[in-house]
């Protein structure tokens, strides 16, 4: 099953495919997370992406295009891939329908105020990658592996603000270019990452072990 995970930034789309990944045995193909390893690899081409990311800005079609197009060519997609952050503009989706096939887009949808909320309280560990809220618990290290916890640089106020400006205008009109392809799936962000995720997954089962 190929699927498309979307949501404004802190909407918990990572999250939520990290536990169909678990699930269903498929990867998680995460820009973000790509964009940040050639960062912290000090690759050309995360330095080029540092400077649009720092901005809360989008990193440019083209580069992120050909990112995900690699990817989606290696072996361990054959089975299905949920992707995580990607397509994120128009061109990026009209992209994408060359070079996959994808069965059901998972929209998260969550309030603008809560989005921001979240941003501003969500931790990740440096080492695992598991994502914390410090809204409710405050935590400083890792509960899985022991790291100190870190805030993402484009977590903080002003970046957050940027980010979701640049996902109202650029990312949204993707609501609708899924709705016109009848494959858009809405479901609403609940309380907690597990009740979020008892009605995504209603979504993809239907489409496992194709
Ligand atoms: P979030 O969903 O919380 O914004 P991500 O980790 O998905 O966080 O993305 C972090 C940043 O990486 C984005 O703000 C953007 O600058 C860049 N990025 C990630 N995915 C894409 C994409 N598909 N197109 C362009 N830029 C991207
Ligand atoms: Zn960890």
């Amino acid at each position: 099953m190929n699927i498309i995970l979307f949501g404004a930034p802190g909407s918990g789309k990572g999250t939520q495919a990290k536990l169909i990944s678990k699930e269903f045995g498929i990867p998680q193909i995460s820009t973000g997370d790509i964009l940040r390893e050639h960062i912290s690899r000090g690759t050309e081409l995360g330095e080029v992406a540092k400077t649009y990311i720092d901005e809360g800005k989008l990193v440019p079609d083209e580069i992120v295009i050909a990112l995900v197009k690699e990817r989606l060519s290696l072996p361990d997609c054959k089975k299905g891939y949920i992707l995580d952050g990607f397509p994120r503009t128009i061109e990026q989706a009209e992209k994408l329908v060359k070079f996959a096939d994808i069965d059901v887009v998972v929209h998260i949808d969550v309030s603008i105020n809560e989005v921001e909320r979240r941003a501003l309280t969500r931790r990740i560990c440096p080492n695992c990658g598991k994502i914390y809220s410090i809204a409710d618990k405050y935590i400083e290290d890792c509960e899985s592996c022991g790291a100190k916890l870190i805030q993402r640089d484009d977590d903080k106020l002003e970046v957050v603000r940027k980010r979701i400006e640049t996902y109202l205008s650029q990312s949204e009109p993707l609501i609708e270019f899924y709705k016109k392809k009848k494959i858009l799936s809405t479901v609403f962000s609940a309380e907690t990452p597990e009740e979020t995720y008892k009605a995504v997954r209603e979504i993809v089962l239907p489409f496992a072990k194709k």
